[in-house]
């Protein structure tokens, strides 16, 4: 026998062994994808046909190759309608591969199997088959009966619609599944391929290709399925709603392998590449991008968490809501998604007006009513500790004359001035607010009565010594500044009436001075 046409038939028996070894494998694969049965009978009926054509190939008389080609007809007509239906599950369209749309795809192919085993009654399928003259070893030649046609067509047609649907899913899809689609696309045009070269008559001796294809095809689907479990990774959430989504969505499998993202996650988390997908996710999260409360990547596991995802220029807010999947059937733990919110718009503005709400807008210090919650709790924390706080209240002096002389504006200058200069001597624990109109207040824990008298004489000092620069000129500033200590747990109140009354001694002793209250009921000073 001649060597090609060993060949030939070693190709068929090989690609035969190779469909059935993919049917047990693929049975023993506990997948949830729900074409696999599907595929198995596909696998199952591929196997039969690649089978037989190497038995027809191997067949020594017209009636052995009869009787093998018959025997294809069992497994033959069924591949490409199985395939299309596989095809329906991939593209996450298998609610309309009913039990009955099912069945109805396989009456013609059913059909085409009874005529086949009774074409010597009526040549249906094949008109005639006779050995051909010209070939060095037996083979058919045959004349195509209208039956013939009507399964080829059926064939082509069911691998068209099949390919349109795996462009289509192409174009729609994740790019992440992109090689598994076109994987699936080419292991389908191989058949349809070899069959229009087998139609133009170009093999030798008109041997049909399309067994030897099959061979591939299948090599195709096995290489898919173990090396990116192209038929094990069920579509869990619709891929094409994952994609108009706004919220970026990570799915993570159970061993918490990135499987899949849509493509606002990779806008928000840009290291998020195909190449990172079947990676650890906590291996390819750029840890110097989370905070160190986040770089723990607990984030994936927690419910909800608000992350902060640092740019170079700029830190981002994000919601992160991580939740289990659990697959419909059997409740079989099937990863995770994790959403993630891009909320830096609201945490700015949400910070904007809590800043708004405790500051004031002219000299970005504390407002009366932060001033005083603040004070409440180093009042209440200083009693607690046993360690000194003092209050101190302060007024510009004549600041009517200023605003009567230069106007408003130089007016607002000069409150800035005092504000910057007392800045100037505090240190972070002080707490600074502005009181009233041109009236400031400082709470100072940890700061004795005498330490406290030494720090407003050099804030007084200073705006003594240096006058504000406006455009009006030079305009020489002073304040008068009462103190006073908390002691037995007087409440603010009291301690701010106190450094009030001592303020009032300043501006009547001439100003531009520091005067103390002490608390009656203890002695004071001599
Ligand atoms: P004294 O030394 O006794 O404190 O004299 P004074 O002129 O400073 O008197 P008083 O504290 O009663 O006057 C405060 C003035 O400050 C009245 C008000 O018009 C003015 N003022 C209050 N808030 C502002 C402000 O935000 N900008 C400007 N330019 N003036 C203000
Ligand atoms: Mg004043
Ligand atoms: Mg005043």
């Amino acid at each position: 026998m001649n060597a090609a046409f060993s060949t030939f038939i070693a190709i068929f028996a090989i690609s035969g062994v190779l469909s059935v070894l993919l049917a047990i494998y693929s049975s023993l694969q506990k997948t949830r994808f729900s074409g696999m049965r599907l595929f198995i009978m596909m696998s199952i009926a591929t196997a039969i046909y690649t089978f037989g054509s190497s038995m027809e190939l191997a067949s020594s008389t017209l009636d052995e190759i009869k009787f093998w080609i018959s025997f294809e007809y069992l497994g033959l007509p069924f591949i490409s309608p199985l395939n299309l239906m596989v095809v329906f599950h991939y593209v996450g369209r298998e609610r309309m591969m009913t039990t009955k749309a099912a069945a109805a795809m396989l009456i013609l192919p059913a059909i085409t199997t009874g005529l086949m085993l009774t074409n010597d009654v009526h040549g249906l399928v094949y008109q005639s088959m006779s050995l051909r003259a010209d070939a060095p070893w037996p083979l058919a030649d045959f004349a195509m009966g209208f039956w013939y046609v009507v399964n080829g067509s059926y064939t082509l047609a069911c691998g068209v619609v099949g390919m349109w649907l795996l462009a289509r899913h192409m174009r729609q899809t994740l790019n992440v599944h992109r090689k598994q689609t076109a994987v699936m696309f080419l292991g389908l045009f191989l058949p349809i391929g070899a069959s229009l070269i087998y139609i133009m008559n170009l093999t030798p001796y008109h041997i049909d290709p399309v067994p030897a294809t099959m061979s591939l095809t299948n090599l195709l689907y096995c290489w898919a399925i173990l090396s990116s479990g192209m038929l094990t990774s069920t579509p869990v959430v619709r891929e094409n709603i994952l994609e108009s989504m706004s919220d970026g969505v990570i799915v993570l499998d159970p061993a918490g392998r990135i499987a899949d993202y849509n493509k606002a996650a990779s806008l928000l988390f840009p290291f998020l590449t195909r190449q990172k997908i079947g990676s650890l996710a906590t291996e390819v999260f750029p840890k110097h991008q989370l905070r160190d409360e986040d770089d723990d990547l607990q984030f994936l596991q927690d419910e909800e968490r608000v992350i902060e995802w640092l740019e170079e220029n700029e830190t981002r807010f994000y919601r992160t809501r991580s939740s289990p999947i659990y697959f419909r059937r059997g409740g079989i733990y099937a990863g995770r998604t994790l959403v993630v919110l891009d909320m830096t718009e609201n945490v700015r503005l949400h910070r904007k007006l809590e800043h708004m709400a405790t500051h004031d807008g002219m000299t970005q210090i504390y407002n009366r009513t932060h001033f005083v919650e603040r004070s409440e709790i180093l009042l209440e924390e200083a009693s607690q500790s046993k360690q000194h706080l003092t209050i101190a209240l302060f007024d510009i002096d004549r600041f009517k004359n200023i605003n009567d002389t230069y106007g408003h504006d130089i007016g607002d200058i000069v409150i800035r001035h005092v504000v910057h200069c007392c800045q100037i001597h505090l240190g972070d624990r002080d707490v600074f607010g502005r009181y009233g109109g041109e009236e400031f207040a400082l709470c100072m824990p940890g700061r004795s009565l005498d330490e406290s008298f030494q720090l407003l004489e050099a804030i007084r000092h200073e705006l003594y010594s240096t006058p504000v620069l406006t455009p009006a000129g030079e305009i020489g500033v002073t304040a008068s500044f009462g103190l006073t200590e908390a002691t037995s747990n007087l409440p603010l109140k009291t301690l701010t009436k106190m450094a009030d009354e001592a303020l009032y001694l300043a501006k009547q002793s001439g100003r531009n001075n520091v005067q103390i209250s002490y608390d009656t009921e203890l002695e004071a000073p001599v």
